[in-house]
């Protein structure tokens, strides 16, 4: 008899969590397992803001994927997902074709613009390995273009368009980076600004107390960050952005962290979407094709009052756990577990040192913030691949580049 087979597509937080709870609980042979992934690298998404700035090295923060799964348990497809045929059970890659009996779908997200003009063709976004090296790459050089025309203040203008989690944390990062790379290329950090222009009338992600985002402000305004709010932008062009009142901000580099919508790939396949992402049942699975589960930013899990909770890494790890529980289950013909979420807290980072937060209810704030931020990542990484691979990331880890 056949095994089942089992196709996981995206080896981000949902899907390797899923692969690798799969792999430590599948009995040899009970399951065929392939994983599919566009790089043979897994990237930590949530320490993107880093690199993007330059503060750290973007090998800190990617792992390959053969250092964590069991190639007698899973195979692994560096490959492309083009499209995915529920109706047939069918996936298509850039280079083969796929069957399923089971398919989890974790191919996160995409970056949101709803519309606004030129966004898409001028700005930049933090979203995988590759656009943070250019992000950097592109920071440095404007650096450098300014030495050769000091006319072109322009080119020490940085807008980063939202002040949420992505916005705040990747602009706590800029500023500290300003001071080395104003030292790297002889200039005057004064010439440099940083405005972070949010829609809403505070910046600071929703949800956090107002002292809190008071706090964070302030350390944000001491490093030199100018913030516009309730201040939508209204219109990107290759010269800077245009505001909701009118406003320009010439600019050489705009930076959008606007929000984020599923992968189009769902849309495609004829999956009802709202934003992009699929609202799954309580066992993370798709209404339409039963499966089919989804996990991540791809997936919307509605909370006790009926509203989704916010997409994060938190909840598609948990997923993963659950995801992978209830494919074996499935197979064992066992019943089902309904997912629920059990939020730990969350922590958004400043910069060097400091950040705010919550852990559940309690406030967090400064240097034990950003203390349990950094635990936070180790029990990431030690869940994915151990003590050898917090020691590789966090201890021994890569230097930044200048
Ligand atoms: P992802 O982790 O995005 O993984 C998707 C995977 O699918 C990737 O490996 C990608 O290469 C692959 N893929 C995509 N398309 C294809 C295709 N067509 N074919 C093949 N492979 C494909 N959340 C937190 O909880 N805490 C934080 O501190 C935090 N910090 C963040 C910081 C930043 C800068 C950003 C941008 C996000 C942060 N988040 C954080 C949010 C968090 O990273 C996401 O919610 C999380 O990554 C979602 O996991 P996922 O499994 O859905 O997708
Ligand atoms: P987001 O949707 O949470 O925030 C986007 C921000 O952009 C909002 O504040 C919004 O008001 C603003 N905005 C929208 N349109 C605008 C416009 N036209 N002009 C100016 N501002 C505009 O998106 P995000 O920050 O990228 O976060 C995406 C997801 O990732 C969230 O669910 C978040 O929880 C998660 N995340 C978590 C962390 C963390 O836990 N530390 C870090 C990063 C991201």
């Amino acid at each position: 008899m056949s095994k089942p087979k089992v196709v996981i597509l995206g080896a981000g937080y949902g899907g390797l969590v899923t692969t690798i709870r799969l792999q430590k609980q599948i009995r040899s042979g009970e399951l065929d397992v392939i994983l599919v992934n566009k790089h043979d690298y897994h990237y930590i998404t949530t320490h993107l803001h880093m690199p993007a700035a330059g503060t750290d090295h973007h090998d800190n923060a990617r792992v390959e994927i053969s250092e964590l799964i069991d190639e007698r348990k899973v195979r692994f497809v560096k490959s492309t997902v083009k499209q995915i045929l529920p109706q047939e059970k069918k996936v298509v890659l850039s280079d083969e074709i796929l069957s399923y009996d089971y398919l989890v779908v974790g191919l996160g997200s995409e970056t949101e613009t709803f519309g606004i003009p030129g966004m898409k063709e001028y700005a930049m976004s933090i979203k995988s390995i590759n656009s943070v090296r250019f992000i950097r790459q592109h920071i440095e050089y404007m650096f450098a273009k300014y030495k050769m025309q000091p006319h072109r203040k322009d080119y020490l203008t940085f807008v980063v368009g939202g002040a949420g989690f992505t916005g705040t944390e990747f602009v706590g990062e800029l500023a500290d980076r300003i001071p080395v790379l104003s030292r790297t290329y002889d200039v005057d950090p004064a010439m440099v600004k940083i405005f972070n222009v949010e829609a809403s009338p505070s910046a600071l992600p929703p949800g956090l107390p107002s002292d809190l985002v008071e706090y964070g402000m302030d350390v944000m305004r001491r490093k030199g960050v100018q913030y516009k709010l309730a201040a939508p932008i209204k219109e990107c062009t290759s010269e800077g952005v245009i505001l909701g009142n009118g406003e320009f901000i010439r600019s050489a580099t705009v930076i959008w962290s606007g929000g984020i919508r599923g992968n189009s790939l769902l849309e495609q396949a004829g999956f009802d979407v709202q934003r992009g992402r699929v609202k799954v049942d309580t066992y993370l699975r798709s209404f339409q094709y039963p499966e089919v589960f989804i996990t991540g930013d791809c997936s919307i899990v509605m909370d006790r009052d009926g509203s989704p909770y916010p997409a994060n890494a938190q909840i598609a790890v948990q997923q993963g756990y659950n995801a992978a529980r209830n494919l074996i289950s499935a197979v064992r013909n066992k019943p089902l577990k309904p997912f629920v979420y059990d939020y730990k807290g969350t922590v958004a980072s400043l910069g060097r040192g400091e950040a705010v937060g919550l852990l559940k209810v309690k406030k967090v704030k400064g240097k034990f913030a950003a203390l349990l931020k950094k635990v936070i990542d180790a029990r990431y990484l030690f869940l994915i691949g151990g003590i050898p691979l917090v020691w590789k990331k966090m201890i021994f880890k890569q230097k930044a580049t200048t």
